[in-house]
Order: C-alpha cells, then structure tokens, then sequence
C-alpha cells in the first residue's frame, strides 16, 4: 500500500472520528485486547509445565489451572461482548453510510449525475452491497491492529529466549550469541520469503477481485431483469430470452474462471503460510529444546517461546493478507472522497425571487448557446427569445431538435455555455437557486412516481394538504380512479413494499405526475409530452381541461402531436437547437416551412 492510499484511509476515519470517535477507540481496544488473549493461555501453560518439573504440589498446579481456564473464560466472555458491540456499530456504520452519499447525490450539480465517470464511481461504492465501505475499512483495520499487536507482542515474549540463550560462551554454541543471531536471521529469512511470496499472491488476488466485481455488476443487471416484472415483459414478447441465457452463460464462466484463480491464489498463500509456520516452528523448537537440554531456559519456556513465534509467523501472514484488503478499500475510499467531494460548479446567487401577488414574470433567452459538458456540439445555437407570464407556449419540432434542453436550460438544470437567461430582466444564475427552483412545476418525459403513498406522490413530500392533493388529482383527469381507491391518498403505489399497493397503469402514473405539478402552484407550469402516455379520450380531457389546469401561469408545452398545440397562442418550432419559427397556429400553418411540413406529415394520419 502507497503512501497515498493510507492517506485516504485516514480522510475516511478522520470524517468518521468526527462524529463517531467511540468507533475508533472500541476498535484499538478490541484489537489489541483479541491479540493479547492468546497468549494469557501461552504463558499460563509454560509457568504449569514449569511447575509440573519443578515438582508442585498437586494444589499449587490444580491453582495454576484453575487461574489459567478463569482467566481464559472471561477473557473469552468479555471479547464475545466486545466483538458484539463492535459489530452492532458496524451494522449501524453501513446503516448511515448511504446517507451523506444520497444527500450529496441530491445536491451535486445535475450534470455529474450524467457524467459517466461520476456515475461508475457511485456504481463501485454501491456494489459494496451490504458491507459499506466505513464498515469495511473499520473491519480491516481491525483485524491489522490485531496481527500487528500480535507481532509485537510475540517479539516481546520471544526476546529473553535470545537474551537468556547467549549467555557465557563457555556453555557451548547453543548457547552463544552467534547461535541466537543465525537463528534469528533463519526466521527473518522465512517471514521474509512469506511476506514477498504473500504480496506477490495477494495482488493477483485484488486484481482477480476487480474482474469479480465487473462480473457481479453483470450479474446483478441480469438479477434486477429477472426479478422485475416490467422488463421481463420485453424479455418474453421479444424472444430475447436466448440473447440473456447467452448472455448469463458468458458471464457465469467468467465467474467460475475468476473464482478458479481466486481460489488458486489463496491455496499458494495459505500453502507458503502453512510452510514457513512448520519450518519457523521446527528451527525454534530444535533450538528451545537444545536450549532447555543446556539448562539455560525451563522447559514451560520452551512451550511459551515456541508458541510465541508460531505466532509470530501466523501474524505476519495474515498481517500482508490484511494489508492487501486495505489496498482495495483505499481504491474505493479514493472513490468515496473524490465523488463527496465534487465540487459545487454551478454558481449559487442570493438574490431573492421577487414575490409578484400578480405572477408577472417574463422569461428572456439573450443570445443562449449550450452544448453539453463534455460535448463539442451545440445543441442550443444563439437562441434568443422573450416570454410572459399567463401566456400558453408550446414548443414542437423533431426529435433531438434541443427541445428538452431548452427546458433544462430554464429550470438552470446545466447552466448555459454563451449568453444569459434572465428573468424579470436579472440573470437566473444570480438569484438563490432553492428559491428559483420554486417557479417550475415541471412534468419531464420520463417522470417518476415513487412507491410511496399516493398522497405522498402529489404533495411530493409527507405533509400533504387533503383537499389541495384530491383538487389536483380531479384536475389532472384522475378524479374518477381516485374516488374508487378505498385507501384514498394513503394507497401505495406499486406492490414494492405494500402487497395492498395499486399498481397504475403509464396514463395514470403520468396523471399522478401532472397531478403534482398542479399541487405544487408554481408560476411556470411546464411538461415535456405531458400526454404521451395517455389514450386519446384523456389527451382531449388533459387539453380541453389545460387552461382551468393551469389558470393564470405560464405553460410551457412539448409536444410530438401538433394537434395538441393549437390552443397555444405561441408556437416556437426548433430546429437544431434554433427557432426557425414563431408564432399562433393558424399563422404558422399558412407559412411555408417545418411546422406546416411536419402538420402535413401528421394530418394524414387523422384524416
Ligand atoms: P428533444 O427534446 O428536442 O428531442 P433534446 O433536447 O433532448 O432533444 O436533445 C438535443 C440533443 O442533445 C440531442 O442530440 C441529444 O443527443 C443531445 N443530448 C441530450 N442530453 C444529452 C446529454 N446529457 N449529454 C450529451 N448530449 C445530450
């Protein structure tokens, strides 16, 4: 692990340890506790073996046992415990570790949300499933700390081994320095060899790990397809169900390769850690033994000391394997810090919008380019333009034409490239954007409704004023379906978390939609083919009900269908991000051009 990957470690628990220090201190605590447990038993067993040798009375050894199995079964007790708190934080850790990640995902400036890489990032933080990365990285450093402490600790015991070992010269080369110092050198040879031979496995266990988790993203697009029955529909009308077994079939031999060397990888690992732990244990025994045959140390020592660094070795494995771990959580805790810390671009004013009793606005588009971030092309082109409030636009043209964008460009989605947007003659970007965001009520073409109350839905928020949600909802074309829902504006949308939920066909959830829009009583009422999923019977009723709709606001009106624009008195058509024409239907329908091309196209279907 780089220098830079601890330091991202350490931005992760610096934020934690701002709000939950008691995490951190448990963990050290438990930590080193769990490390030291084991050799309470070590050293309790060398003074009973001594003690047996030593010829102890059967009292004093029965004590020595007992004190050992007493001491052993708290300390058991009391980690258990521990262990339990710990984890209990952990699960709590990964309760609240999506909160600053959905918060920051409802703040961020809208362009990253369709900005591939910021969406890959928040992807790989998700796919952590239900193990966040706080709790992960906590559970890591937990099980370092252990080894480590263990390492340390084992020296610390094994120590006088060397020192008692190398005493006179005159007790022969067991005895001596050079002996200690050969064997020493043996062991630091071996832990060595396994700490390279570890890395080198443990990386082509995190590289095997990255291809893993390109393979469950597969898998769990190809999950989320089975399980929902929307996109199953399409799945079996379309035959495409060979496509996603061929599909299924490539990605599941991708897991069982990858898994194959991961599993491989790990034999080589336990198999260099099993060898170094047998032959670290075979030097040191020989030499305890020759050392107790000396009569320089007891032969409970020899117990101790070779235990001790048997230990030692076990640690060390586990200790690189640990250190490979973190190498990947700091992979991720990089992700998690750059995506928290995405900067605001957009910029924020404080400008109050002034509050009109009258509703007057007027809209102006001064010389507008925009293309999108990343983009070359402009999809707005030196667009200029003014609008009132109270006034009905509606705004046609062909697919890609930049339509959408002009509304995005409005509602300061993205903020423009060239030229300025200015309401009530002051540059939208200068007022405060939470209060600018309260003129629109917008239905976009791909508008949600959310598996939470119905009530909920149309309020767009828990507090829900009755009469206002059932007025919008009668508005919106949906007083009829309303009034037959025994659960009234508490019924579920959807069956996802209510078996009595309802589940609303598209024209109805597009209803709902506009109904919220209505509820929301925004000066600017805008939809984006607010009635493409509607059948015609309730595309008359949302057109013919449209002005009591909307009363004195604004509307702004995309629409496929000419038909449903000629009670607009202003008709913009766009045209590769430009308006080529404007003005009422009648006007635009005796001019040659796109509008009165594209009425011709459709007029023959109606005929
Ligand atoms: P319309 O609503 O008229 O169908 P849009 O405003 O949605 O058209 O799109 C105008 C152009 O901008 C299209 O060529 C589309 O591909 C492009 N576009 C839309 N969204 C994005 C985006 N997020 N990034 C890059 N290009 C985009």
């Amino acid at each position: 692990m780089s220098r830079k990957d601890w330091k991202n470690i350490f931005v992760l628990l610096g934020s934690l340890s701002k709000k939950h220090k008691d995490v951190l201190v448990g963990l050290i605590g438990l930590s080193v506790f769990t490390a030291l447990r084991p050799f309470v038993a070590v050293i309790l067993t060398g003074l009973l073996v001594d003690a047996v040798y030593a010829g102890k009375a059967l009292e004093e050894l029965l004590r020595y046992v007992a004190v050992g199995a007493g001491a052993t079964l708290l300390m058991a007790v009391a980690e258990a415990v521990l262990v339990m708190l710990f984890n209990r934080k952990l699960e709590y850790m990964q309760e609240i570790q999506a909160r600053p990640l959905n918060e920051k995902s409802m703040k961020m400036d809208y362009e990253y949300l369709e900005n591939v890489e910021v969406h890959e990032m928040r992807q790989r933080l998700e796919r952590l499933g239900g193990w966040s990365l706080t709790a992960r990285v906590l559970s890591t450093l937990n099980k370092i700390v252990k080894e480590f402490v263990t390492v340390a600790v084992a020296v610390c015991v094994v120590v006088p081994m060397f020192v008692r070992g190398s005493h006179p010269v005159s007790q022969g080369f067991i005895g001596s320095w050079l002996m200690s110092a050969l064997l020493l050198a043996a062991v630091l040879l071996l832990v060595g060899f396994e700490f390279k031979f570890g890395s080198h496995f443990n990386k082509k266990l995190a590289d095997a790990r990255k291809q893993m988790s390109g393979h469950e993203t597969k898998n769990k697009y190809y999950l989320d397809i089975m399980s929902g029955y929307e996109k199953q529909k399409d799945l079996r009308i379309c035959k495409q169900q060979r496509l996603y077994e061929r599909e299924f079939e490539e990605m599941a031999q991708g897991i069982k390769k990858t898994s194959d060397k991961m599993s491989q990888y790990a034999c080589w690992n336990a198999f260099t850690q099993q060898s170094v732990s047998a032959l670290t244990g075979f030097l040191v025994y020989a030499f305890a033994g020759a050392l107790a045959c000396a009569g320089l140390i007891s032969i409970g020592g020899v117990v101790t000391y070779a235990a001790s660094i048997l230990r030692f070795t076990e640690s060390m494995g586990r200790l690189v394997y640990q250190l490979s771990w973190m190498g990947g959580n700091a992979i991720l805790a990089k992700d998690y810090i750059d995506y928290m810390e995405l900067p605001q671009r957009k910029h924020e004013g404080c400008i109050p919008v002034e509050k009109r009793r009258d509703d007057r606005f007027s809209v102006e588009f001064d010389h507008v380019s925009f293309k999108y971030p990343g983009s070359d092309v402009y999809v707005i082109r030196d667009l200029s333009l003014k609008f009132e409030i109270g006034e009905r636009m509606a705004i046609v043209g062909k697919n890609g034409s930049g339509k959408t964008t002009f509304i995005k460009l409005l509602c300061r989605l993205y903020d423009v490239t060239e030229g300025c947007i200015k309401v009530n003659d002051i540059d939208i970007r200068k007022y405060d954007y939470a209060e600018y965001c309260n003129l629109f009520a917008v239905v976009f073409q791909d508008f949600q409704v959310f598996a939470f109350p119905l009530g909920e839905n149309v309020a767009a928020g828990s507090s829900v004023d009755e009469e206002r949600a059932v007025d919008a909802l009668e508005r919106a074309g949906m007083g009829e379906r309303y009034h037959g829902l025994p659960g009234g504006l508490d019924t579920s949308i959807g069956k996802e978390f209510e078996e009595s939920g309802v589940t609303f066909s598209g024209g109805e959830k597009q209803k709902i939609a506009i109904a919220r829009a209505i509820y929301k009583n925004a000066p600017f009422v805008i939809m984006d083919e607010p009635t493409a999923a509607l059948d015609p019977e309730s595309e008359c009723e949302v057109y013919a009900g449209f002005d009591k709709m909307v009363g004195r606001k604004t509307a702004i009106y995309i629409s496929h269908r000419l038909a449903s624009c000629r009670f607009c008195q202003d008709i913009l058509v766009f045209d590769r991000g430009k308006v080529i024409q404007r003005g009422s239907h009648e006007e635009l329908e005796r001019q040659e051009g796109l509008y009165r091309d594209m009425w011709n196209a459709q007029a023959q279907y109606y005929a």
